[in-house]
């Protein structure tokens, strides 16, 4: 039996967080390019800065457990991702654009979101203090960038993406 326990399932959720972080990183300098507006191209530059540092996060929890440092193809990332991607490929108004970009950053956010809270938990029942630390950590990060997403797109650019006036 691979999965016997709770740790063995922490692992797995690690290797998955690991992966997606990694999809991640090479996901948003696209979105950064796609970006229309100035304010958007900043929170993905910012928050790609925040994801190699939370890629950190996830090697050093790897290592304090003595696992090796090994992602496993997180498939819901690549799903999230390519519907990004496909918004990309819609003869799209720039306003409108950025509204469906922030629409799927906010995705790859919640999903995380879910993963960080599940594996944080984890981490506590099992006395892993330190990678529970590290994790509600990222886990803030990650809420953060939601929240800042969310008022950026209530603010300027879904009102931007409203107006007749194009
Ligand atoms: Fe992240
Ligand atoms: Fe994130």
């Amino acid at each position: 039996m691979k999965l016997q326990t709770l740790q063995d399932l922490f692992v797995e959720e690690i290797r998955d967080l690991y992966n997606a972080e990694q999809q991640v990183a090479k996901a948003l300098p696209k979105m950064e390019k796609a970006a229309h507006s100035p304010e958007l191209q900043n929170a993905y530059r910012m928050h790609l800065d925040q994801t190699k540092n939370q890629v950190e996060r996830l090697k050093q929890i790897f290592g304090d457990l003595k696992l090796p440092v090994r992602g496993k193809t997180c498939k819901g990332m690549e799903g999230i991702i390519s519907e990004g991607e496909e918004l990309l490929k819609e003869d799209a108004d720039p306003d409108v654009r950025d509204a469906g970009l922030i629409a799927s950053a906010q995705k790859v956010e919640h999903y995380e979101i879910s993963s960080y809270g599940t594996a944080r938990t984890y981490a506590k029942q099992l006395g892993y203090t330190n990678a529970a630390r590290l994790l509600q950590q990222t886990l803030e990060e990650e809420r953060q960038t939601d929240e800042k997403l969310t008022s950026l797109a209530e603010r300027s650019i879904n009102p931007r993406a409203t107006s007749q006036q194009k």
